[in-house]
């Protein structure tokens, strides 16, 4: 039987380091789970024991999409290379499909805040390394 979380579907945009890597975890929590990228040779990132689907596609086309089933998707995470894909695919999934969590991998740190409204949450590595080093910095020195 499985519980609420096992139910949803996740949709995963991108299928590089960050996205093999959050598509196989889901996989291993038996979460259903569909990873999209237009590069086939993406998808050796996944584990032999991946038990999501995949899908050879580019992303921005609206049939690839649907397809992918953006429709009943309840999580759609956008991890491609690229920013303003990933700000659009966001803005897509929440404004035209409605899907209730959208998650964001922004790599300028300026544009981070600018689209970090309520409707999509954004993360940017280079705020979350900074972050992560400053408390470092702050603990060898007995700050905190
Ligand atoms: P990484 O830089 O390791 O996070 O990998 C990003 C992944 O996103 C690569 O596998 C790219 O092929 C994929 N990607 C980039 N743009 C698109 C797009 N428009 N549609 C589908 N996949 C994409």
């Amino acid at each position: 039987m499985k519980n609420e979380f096992q139910k949803k579907y996740t949709l995963i945009i991108g299928c590089g380091r960050l996205g093999a890597s959050l598509a196989n975890e889901l996989s291993e929590m038996n979460c259903d789970v569909m990873v999209v990228d237009r590069d086939k040779t993406a998808f050796r990132k996944l584990s032999p024991s991946y038990e999501g689907l995949t899908l050879i596609g580019e992303a921005t086309d609206l049939h690839v999409l649907s397809e992918a089933g953006i429709e009943r998707a309840s999580t759609v995470i956008a991890v491609t290379n690229n920013d303003n894909t990933n700000i659009l695919l966001s803005q897509l999934s929440k404004l035209q499909f409605e899907i209730p969590q959208v998650i964001c991998r922004v790599y300028d740190p300026e544009r981070t805040d600018a689209y970090n409204e309520k409707i999509i949450e954004t993360i940017s590595p280079l705020d979350l390394s900074r972050k992560e080093i400053n408390k470092m910095l702050k603990i060898k020195n007995g700050v905190i």
